[in-house]
């Protein structure tokens, strides 16, 4: 096979599928080809981890890859984060931060839909299968079972060389790299950002509804049964943190998160992971108990967060999990996605007009490292707090307007890597920045911050006023002067946060 394309994409994962599915949409006639060593359909219930979408992934996947009837009619509706403190066996005397009251969702002939910004839980398999459907419906030559011998970049033209028994060339004038691997002939630098995180994960049989483990009435009417498991659950303690995800393909996924700087190794095996749960969360490890895992050995990594120069003048690119890596509390998977591919879709979007791409490259460089060192400085030296209440409510408030305010407003704006935008916001951009370095510094030492109630109580995120102004905010700006008020009525609320966690308000 010797062929031909204008963008050859090597990986065809979220980040490589979802690439090409924007670029065809985006671009009228662009031809895309995507090299992939797997083939699909991928099987559902143990594909690749990732299965919960944050705002700002969810609305990219959504709106600008085209995936919202797969995902609203095949997936889950995700009622956003809830966190757990403690180690109670009944949930009722935990700490709870997390939507209770219902008000604020949606329902659509009589089904439940999701909150006001519709966010997913996904089985990976099921969303890529669909996915790759449509590309290779959109004119995308899919390569399966392929893999990249070697990759000859050249500013007049690039050339992979393919193995297999489909092997030849594959010319093209854009490459991307969008899988993880390592490809010959290519090494790709990374910065590494400072923080390093383990992880093990499994897929549980069936549901697990934390809404029922509870004797406490009070716990349990302060929602609708069923309505808690449809959040990303989280189980906090010091130095980790556990989810619970559920899946549309009838499991749960089941991981933990650890900082290695302050804990042991976690067990690679089913057993020694099931007996450290239950030293840490006895009520969890028996609910989890009576499951079967679906896969015959935890997954596990221990990773550092990095990011890589993605976008080159000569024509090549990093996208997706390759590109940057933080943690993964938040969800932020979607978010990198969504961001490195947008930007990029830019890129090859100027060149076909003819622009000079030198500037622009440095332009989205700047934007996307400096999310990625954003998100690494809100996990960066935390996880010794993650047992403390009165540290994690705050933080993840605080967190979640940051993201809602700033990051998903800019996004859905399409607004994240406007220069003439990015500039005149400077003056916010640099109290912002400022802000984020004093509070995030104050959570790290664990200072008690007096701005939720404290103890083992409970918080309807969906009842903190300015937290839901800050979310509703991101998705209702007329103009770019709408866009600039919000933010700075954000920025205003979170200067009152500051200042009140400081004692000075
Ligand atoms: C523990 C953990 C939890 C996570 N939780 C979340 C979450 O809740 N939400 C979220 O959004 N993100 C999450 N993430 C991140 C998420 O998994 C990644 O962002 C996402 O999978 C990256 O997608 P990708 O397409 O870049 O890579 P992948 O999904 O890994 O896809 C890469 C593709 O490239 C192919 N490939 C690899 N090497 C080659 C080669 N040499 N030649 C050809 N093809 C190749 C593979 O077959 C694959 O199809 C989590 C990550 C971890 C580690």
């Amino acid at each position: 096979m010797n062929e031909r394309t204008d963008v050859a994409i090597i990986g065809g994962g979220l980040a490589g599928l979802s690439l090409a599915l924007q670029l065809t949409r985006r671009i009228p006639g662009v031809e895309v080809a995507v090299v992939d060593r797997g083939r699909r359909p991928a099987e559902e219930r143990t594909s690749t981890v990732g299965e919960s979408f944050a705002e700002l992934g969810a609305h990219y996947l959504r709106d600008v890859v085209g995936m919202a009837d797969h995902l609203e009619n095949d997936e889950l509706p995700k009622l956003g984060l809830r966190f757990f403190v403690g180690d109670h066996w009944d949930l009722g005397e935990r700490f709870e931060l997390g939507v209770l009251d219902p008000a604020i969702c949606e329902v659509r002939d009589g089904r439940l839909v999701g909150l006001p910004l519709r966010t997913h839980q996904v089985d990976r398999a099921r969303l890529e299968n669909e996915m790759a459907r449509r590309c290779v419906e959109a004119g995308v030559h899919l390569i399966e079972e392929t893999h990249v011998t070697e990759c000859r970049l050249d500013p007049g033209g690039h050339s992979l060389i393919l193995g297999g028994e489909r092997g030849g060339a594959l010319d093209s004038s854009w490459v991307v790299f969008a899988s993880n691997g390592p490809v010959p002939g290519h090494r790709l630098e990374r910065r590494p950002l400072g923080h390093r995180i383990g992880a093990r994960w499994f897929r549980a049989e069936g549901e697990l509804d934390v809404g029922s483990w509870s004797d406490d009435p009070v716990y349990v009417g302060r929602t609708f049964p069923g309505f808690r498991r449809l959040s990303t659950n989280h189980f906090m303690g010091r130095g980790y943190w556990m989810w619970l995800i559920p899946l549309p393909s009838g499991v749960t996924s089941v991981g933990v998160v650890y900082d290695p700087a302050l804990m042991d190794r976690l067990p690679d095996t089913h057993e020694g992971l099931h007996r450290w749960i239950e030293a840490h969360d006895v009520r969890l490890a028996h609910e989890l108990g009576g499951r079967a895992p679906v896969e015959t050995e935890p997954h596990a990594i221990e990773a550092d967060s990095f990011v890589t120069r993605c976008f080159h003048p000569d024509r090549w690119a990093v996208v997706g999990g390759a590109a940057a890596f933080a943690d993964v509390l938040y969800s932020p998977g979607a978010d990198l996605i969504a961001l490195g591919n947008t930007l990029l879709t830019g890129l090859i979007e100027r060149d076909r007009a003819g622009d000079r791409l030198a500037g622009a490259c440095a332009v989205a460089n700047r934007v996307f490292e400096g999310f990625a060192e954003g998100l690494a400085e809100i996990y960066r030296g935390h996880y010794g707090n993650f047992g403390v209440p009165e540290v994690v409510g705050p933080k993840v408030v605080w967190d979640s307007a940051l993201y809602f305010g700033f990051n998903t407003l800019l996004f859905r704006h399409g607004l994240t890597g406007d220069v003439q935008f990015l500039s005149r916001i400077q003056p916010e951009l640099l109290t912002l920045r400022a802000l984020q370095t004093r509070v995030q510094e104050r959570f790290r030492r664990g200072d008690p911050a007096p701005v939720l109630p404290t103890g083992y109580t409970t918080v309807d995120w969906g009842h903190i006023d300015w937290l839901m102004s800050s979310y509703y905010g991101a998705e209702r700006q007329p103009d770019e002067e709408g866009v600039i008020r919000h933010l700075r009525d954000v920025i205003e609320s979170l200067e009152r946060m500051a200042r009140r966690m400081e004692g000075s308000a």
